[in-house]
């Protein structure tokens, strides 16, 4: 035996995207050599991985089963306050390390770069002859620059045979071309903003947080047009020219290409963007760039948190209220406070910023967590919107239509000052529920708890939990009736019918997220609205947020109570956010502009609050009722969801835990009671609520009480959601 075979192997810890509790050790070839944080390559089952190194080389006990790290990916380590922040968010939302670190790993083509491609370099010789058609391309070439041989012809409007005639005399040298940034360098000199002296008061304050390079938060809450994007602008502005890189985080990024032309505009250059959306050949070489640090900005959506940032400095979350910023798939974790934890973990600020800030970050402001930074007022003239409500007991529409005599004079007389109108309606399709006239059935789902949708202009009944879809039929299934089958509610599409009635000359753009052709079209569609092609827009949510429509002088909510019905505690506080939300896009030039919500509770505290304007006396209310009931963030609440193939197995199971719940004086359990969607594509779901105080442990119990419980076996899964959106 040689000596050599008795060393045992060098071995790392590499943790791979599989729900594993631990990472896995692998060898390390002779002459490779890696670090922690370094991206790896190794061999699990009969497939490959890309996984983490996360420690150190040490010596191998058991080096029968070892495998061997096949590659290692040749970009800078990942930081290892990346690491921590894996380890944090798994503790803290329960899930398995490997998991988190999949959303890091998350880059399909990432070992294989980009190659970098063939060009040519001018080495300094003059051409022996210099032709009209040279003297172009020369012009081109002199200062140095790589161009590609093709490139060089087509800049010059010359033909290939003279790029290659000078490449025969030695003008040229062949050099490889490196990949082409995806972004250039933002220029904080570019377009500095004259501030008005609120806005530089706030900017001012968030420049100094950004100056310590310390962790802080602030939270900057202003109402819709105060400048908000300005004043946080000069904060990123701040970090770039420290060298440090920067995560803007939006709720609805891949509908924003507004913000970027609004950054590109302040910095003469767009950020880099990160979003489910973009193309697996982008979404490589953002996070390549990211690692490496040439990209300085990312705007992203939440799981840009996740990119491997070699010198992040500065995350502002824009919108920080938005449920959308919440996972509830795989790892359940909410992006705005995994930004905090973010900004801990590597020493720089967070800045929060919301018209209508959560609950949960105004109690952060109010007792000092939070630095508060505010905007009291509109930037400029514009004028927020005269908000008023429309009393549907009082001004009801006519039988079968929706649309209030209030509200539909408003919108004739936007027509007639050429203007234009949103009518929102958080609901797709052309009505929620369907059912035949003569024998009453309704049509459901065959996999899911929930009403089929007609979708009008598909000739679909849809679902829109699972996607399952059928052809709108002419009879009913259960009694055979022709005909007889009626539209019960609106959706976006039903309103858009009775507006072209009622306003047939009008140019009308239904926009919603099921909108054919996606993404792209719906981009188009805002900009068209944006560039006043459109005279009355109906939408839902997604029209809410970030839109600067120049010409909107009117908004109107055809159905303002909608989401106050299903009895969650956060139901009054989403429903503020999103109506001030909507109402925030009337108005934002100057134009005297108006907000009409039609309401059958014109007394409710969210109506009263969103007309008056006064946003504190309804937080203060809300805040009150979540500390009387131990509702977050003055109590911690996590939800159990058992899922199975069967109603009860999954309520079995639910049962079970509850049975397993270790007793505790700070912390009860409640349920199992069904989920708020009971049934989704088949799996019936069961739900435990873990309500603990303040200072309660509640991970260390839910650790306890899924260890010592039912496992889960069969169809059955446990999912644990910490810090749930509904309640
Ligand atoms: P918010 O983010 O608070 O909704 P914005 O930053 O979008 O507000 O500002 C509203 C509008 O006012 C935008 O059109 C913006 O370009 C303009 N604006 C805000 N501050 C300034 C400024 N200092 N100079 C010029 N325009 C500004
Ligand atoms: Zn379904």
């Amino acid at each position: 035996m040689s000596k050599d075979s008795q060393t045992p192997p060098r071995t790392v810890p590499v943790l791979v995207p599989l729900p594993a509790e631990r990472p896995y050790s692998y060898a390390v070839p002779d002459g490779m050599s890696v670090l922690p944080g370094s991206i790896v390559r190794v061999p699990l089952g009969p497939r490959e991985v890309a996984g983490i190194v996360t420690g150190g080389e040490t010596d191998s006990v058991d080096a029968k089963k070892l495998r061997s790290i096949s590659a290692i990916f040749d970009c800078p380590p990942v930081e290892p306050q990346m690491l921590r922040f894996i380890q944090w968010a798994a503790d803290y939302t329960l899930s398995p390390p490997g998991m988190v670190a999949r959303m890091l790993l998350r880059v399909p083509a990432a070992f294989d770069p980009e190659p970098p491609i063939p060009g040519l370099r001018y080495v300094g010789v003059r051409p022996d002859r210099l032709t009209e058609a040279r003297s172009r391309i020369m012009e081109l070439a002199e200062d140095g620059m790589a161009w590609t041989r093709s490139g060089l012809a087509h800049a010059a409007g010359v033909s290939l045979t003279v790029v290659d005639g000078l490449k025969a005399q030695g003008v040229f040298e062949e050099v490889m071309i490196p990949p082409r940034p995806v972004v250039a360098l933002p220029d904080v000199a570019y377009a500095r903003p004259d501030l008005s002296p609120d806005q530089r008061a706030a900017a001012d304050m968030l420049v100094e947080n950004v100056s310590t390079q310390a962790f802080s938060v602030s939270l900057l809450d202003g109402v819709t047009g105060s400048g908000k994007t300005e004043v946080y602008f000069e904060a990123v502005a701040k970090a770039i020219e420290q060298g440090r890189q920067v995560l803007i985080l939006l709720p609805e990024i891949a509908l924003t290409q507004q913000f970027l032309d609004r950054f590109h505009d302040r910095f003469g250059a767009k950020p880099a963007e990160w979003h489910s959306d973009l193309a697996p050949r982008m979404r490589e070489r953002v996070w390549r760039q990211v690692a490496e640090g040439q990209v300085r900005v990312v705007a992203g959506a939440r799981s840009a948190l996740f990119l491997p940032f070699c010198d992040l400095g500065l995350i502002v979350v824009d919108e920080e209220h938005d449920p959308a910023y919440k996972q509830e798939d795989r790892v359940f974790y909410n992006a705005r406070d995994m930004a905090v934890v973010r900004g801990h973990i590597g020493s720089f600020p967070v800045v929060l910023a919301s018209a209508t800030p959560s609950i949960e970050s105004q109690v952060n402001a109010e007792q000092g967590r939070y630095k508060r930074i505010r905007l009291s007022a509109r930037y400029a003239e514009a004028a927020m919107p005269d908000l008023k409500t429309i009393d549907m007991r009082r001004s009801p529409p006519p039988p079968g239509r929706f649309l209030s005599p209030v509200l539909t004079g408003a919108i004739a007389k936007t027509l007639e000052r050429k203007e234009q109108a949103l009518l929102f309606l958080n609901r797709r399709g052309y009505a929620p529920l369907t059912l035949c006239r003569v024998c009453g059935h309704r049509f459901q789902c065959p996999s899911c708890s929930s009403w089929l949708v007609e979708h009008r202009f598909r000739g679909q009944l849809m679902c829109h939990q699972c996607g399952y879809h059928e052809p709108t039929p002419q009879s009913c299934p259960s009694c055979g009736a022709l005909d007889h089958l009626v539209a019960c509610g609106p959706g976006v599409e039903r309103i858009a019918e009775e507006t072209s009635a009622a306003f047939p000359d009008a140019r009308i753009i239904v926009l919603s997220s099921d909108l054919l052709g996606g993404v792209k079209r719906l981009r188009l569609e805002l900009e068209a609205v944006a560039k006043g092609e459109a005279d009355i827009v109906i939408g839902t949510q997604l029209v809410a947020k970030g839109h600067n429509f120049p010409d909107m002088t009117l908004v109107g909510v055809i159905d303002a109570d909608l989401g106050l019905a299903n009895g969650d505690p956060r139901a009054a506080e989403r429903t503020f956010q999103l109506l001030n939300q909507v109402t925030g896009r009337a108005g934002r030039t100057g134009r005297k502009s108006l907000g009409l919500l039609q309401t059958y509770q014109p007394d409710h505290p969210v109506m009263r609050a969103i007309v008056s304007g006064d946003a504190q006396a309804f937080y203060a209310r809300e805040i009150e009722e979540r500390e009387r009931s131990g509702l977050p963030p003055f109590g911690r609440l996590a939800a159990l969801i058992v899922s199975a193939n069967s109603r009860g197995e999954a309520e079995g199971h639910a049962r079970g835990l509850r049975r397993a719940a270790p007793s505790s004086p700070e912390i009860a359990v409640l349920g199992p009671a069904e989920a708020p969607l009971a049934l989704i594509r088949g799996r019936h779901r069961f739900r435990l609520l873990v309500h603990g105080t303040k200072r309660a442990d509640i991970q260390a119990f839910i650790r306890t009480l899924l260890a010592s419980g039912p496992k889960e076996r069969g169809s059955v899964r446990v999912q644990v959601d910490i810090d749930p959106q509904s309640f």
